[in-house]
């Protein structure tokens, strides 16, 4: 299997160049050029597979170059007990129709360990490969969890430097602490003045850029990325959609064959995306439903066909999804159009002028396929104080504008297929935002004294991973303007 860009360029590269390069040289994105297909019995083999089997077993269709042994080892060593707690992804059921895919049972108590845990073994692995006597500088823009999930994926790993840049004012207290107190030889943390938009801006500036590539070439380095521009980040999300839907039949929510819809909190539109390959692939999908919140960009384009980031920019209490520009899109767009001069043309009015509009018979394919809503901080909040009122159920403040989705296009269209909605992170990453929905007085509180207050009140345990923090030394906290990213760089190097 081949990986080209989605602007046209004629680089075709195999799985390993592609994960290590990271983004394509014409700066687009790296996709494979067909998609393989997956049949109703080979789904069927995943019910008795572990989680790591089941990687293992959806990878190989996309990897082709690399061997059945080092797929092994890489999903063996990601998706292991010292990684995640059992069960790895647990598709938990809420109501007759509606369950929630659990995706916060790693080291960092979101999503983002489903792919980065393993992104350092198929780096790695890659280099190898391609015998590179190159280190690897592993850039990534956060905005909040995709920062910690790479450290904790890349940190002492040999032949890798890693640097994390988050928005100094866009995160979680809990998130900014995981990052700040990151150790490992090898990890570099920067706060940047801005939003999540200006750092992966910049990253992806930097990235383009040939001087800077010569430099840290002369210095021994290649540059890569961790963001799910990388399509080292976004296949393993492609696993978790079949795992989800092997269980719901193995619980018998549902019989093998039968459609699912699934509602994604999103951002980058990366985890979304992931879902749309699986379908692609032969996975039973009717719907997705793309969720988001005041920053709504992507409902916005998906009701009317404009891509517009020449808006405000929110601060929401659901700070992972708060992004304008959504890299992965393009990806979509790329699949559904099949043009990618179109592309091209695309990406240079949205960064030339913020926007772009896609033609009547593109959205249309686009909306055969998916739904969008959006919901603001006070339905959010209410949201996580019903469902825990009604159904016991603690939902952190991104999942909870998802859940929202799901119950607004089940009212609205009176579809009766099962929807799956996924749960992005732990409740306890955002505690103080869930326990302001619980109508609880947190005056006073810091973030450790409001996660035992959530505990209290749930009788639910924090993720140990989050209680250590409270003792754990700040090792970073270098603040910098953003037109400070590429000096630090080279001050790191
Ligand atoms: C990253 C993230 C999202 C958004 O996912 P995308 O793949 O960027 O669309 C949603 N929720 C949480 C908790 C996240 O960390």
């Amino acid at each position: 299997m081949k990986f080209k860009s989605t602007r046209g360029s004629e680089e075709l590269l195999f799985s390993a160049q592609a994960i290590s390069q990271g983004i394509a040289k014409d700066g687009g994105l790296f996709v494979p050029i067909e998609i393989p297909q997956v049949d109703l019995s080979e789904i069927a083999l995943l019910e008795k597979m572990s989680y790591a089997e089941r990687a293992e077993y959806i990878l190989k269709f996309f990897l082709t170059d690399y061997t059945a042994q080092e797929l092994q080892y890489c999903t063996s060593q990601a998706y292991s007990q010292d990684n995640f707690s059992e069960p790895i992804a647990p598709v938990v059921s809420l109501e007759e129709n509606l369950s929630v895919l659990e995706l916060w049972h790693g080291k960092t108590s979101a999503f983002k360990d489903m792919a980065l845990q393993i992104l350092p073994y198929l780096l790695t692995v890659a280099l190898k490969k391609e015998t590179s006597a190159k280190k690897l500088l592993i850039l990534v823009a956060t905005s909040g969890d995709t920062g910690k999930a790479a450290l904790e994926g890349f940190k002492d790993v040999a032949g890798t430097e890693i640097i994390v840049f988050y928005p100094v004012d866009g995160v979680s207290d809990i998130q900014k602490l995981q990052m700040t107190t990151q150790a490992g030889e090898n990890v570099h943390v920067f706060a940047v003045k801005g939003n999540f938009d200006d750092a992966q801006t910049g990253v992806k500036e930097i990235f383009a850029n040939q001087n800077m590539a010569e430099s840290i070439e002369k210095l021994g380095y290649q540059f890569s990325s961790a963001n799910s521009i990388n399509w080292g980040r976004l296949v393993p999300q492609i696993v978790y959609y079949f795992s989800a839907y092997i269980d719901l039949v193995k619980q018998k929510s549902i019989k093998l064959g039968e459609q699912v819809n699934f509602c994604v909190p999103t951002g980058n539109f990366g985890n979304i995306l992931a879902g749309y390959y699986a379908k692609l692939m032969g996975l039973p999908v009717h719907k997705f439903i793309c969720a988001s919140n005041l920053n709504n960009v992507l409902t916005d384009f998906i009701n009317t066909g404009e891509y517009n980031r020449n808006r405000e920019f929110y601060k929401t209490n659901s700070p992972s999804m708060d992004i304008l520009i959504s890299s992965n899109l393009e990806r979509f767009l790329h699949q559904i159009t099949g043009d990618s001069s179109l592309v091209a043309k695309y990406m240079q009015e949205l960064s030339q002028k913020g926007y772009y509009k896609i033609a009547g018979q593109t959205l249309e394919k686009i909306k055969e396929v998916m739904q969008a809503y959006c919901f603001d901080e006070a339905q959010t909040e209410k949201a996580i104080a019903d469902v825990y009122a009604t159904k016991k159920y603690l939902l952190d403040t991104h999942t909870a504008v998802a859940y929202l989705a799901a119950e607004k296009y089940q009212q609205e269209t009176a579809d009766k297929t099962h929807t799956v909605v996924l749960s992005t992170a732990s409740a306890f990453k955002f505690s103080q935002d869930v326990l302001k929905a619980l109508k609880q007085d947190i005056t006073g509180l810091d973030s450790f004294q409001q996660n035992d207050l959530l505990e209290k009140l749930t009788a639910q345990p924090t993720p140990a991973r989050i209680k250590y923090l409270k003792t754990a030394k700040v090792l970073h906290e270098q603040i910098i303007d953003k037109q400070e990213m590429l000096a630090a760089i080279k001050a790191v190097l």
